[in-house]
């Protein structure tokens, strides 16, 4: 998978974070279940520097999606009895066990965003001692799939007290597919090479 990216560097120091970063696959192992996990950037003290941490600011999508998938399974139960020596078995079936799966999934992830919020961690090195990044760095992107040109995001260098300059870049890069696992309290376990 090739992605194109920005990266933020400090005017006065030089120190850089790349949107890379944010890009990766992450997963909660949490009881059997795979959880995906959410991240955005923010200031972690540990790390001193611009890091993924974990979000948990969805708990109404995920609400929502939920009882969808509550009422597409209720449909399907009462419709399945009926169709018990229906042909088409074999396929139904299946598409049942994706959306209990699903299902399985998201209550997993409710479970953590209620448990979790306001308990952010770094997804670099676990640290609670983080602060919001706040700044934008959203450029535009072209039609080559590049982002382009350069502007201040208004975040300012903790400690050192430049400004972060969100840049464009030209060099696309290839991900080795990797899966980073990580416990629910938010510690890396692993790393899976597939
Ligand atoms: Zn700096
Ligand atoms: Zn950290």
């Amino acid at each position: 998978m090739s992605v194109p990216h920005t990266t933020l560097i400090c005017n006065q120091c030089n120190a850089s974070a790349s949107t890379l970063q944010l890009d990766k696959y992450r997963i909660y192992l949490d009881g059997g279940a795979e959880v995906p996990v959410r991240s955005t950037f923010g200031w972690c003290e540990e790390c001193a520097s611009i890091r993924p941490i974990e979000r948990f600011d969805d708990a109404a999508q995920v609400r929502a999606e939920l009882n969808d998938i509550e009422t597409e399974l209720n449909q399907r139960s009462s419709s399945w009895l009926k169709r018990l020596f229906n042909r088409d078995l074999p396929a139904r079936s299946s598409s049942l066990i994706q959306l209990s799966t699903k299902h399985v999934t998201l209550q997993h992830r409710l479970a953590l965003i209620e448990k979790r919020h306001g308990d952010e961690a770094c997804l670099n090195c676990g640290s609670r001692r983080l602060l919001p990044f706040t700044g934008d760095y959203d450029l535009e992107l072209g039609i080559d799939f590049f982002y382009k040109g350069s502007k201040p995001t208004g975040f300012f260098h903790p400690g050192c007290g430049g400004e972060f300059i969100a840049e464009g870049s030209d060099i696309r890069f290839h991900f080795a597919r990797i899966t980073y696992c990580y416990s629910p309290v938010g510690e890396l376990l692993e790393e899976r090479r597939t």
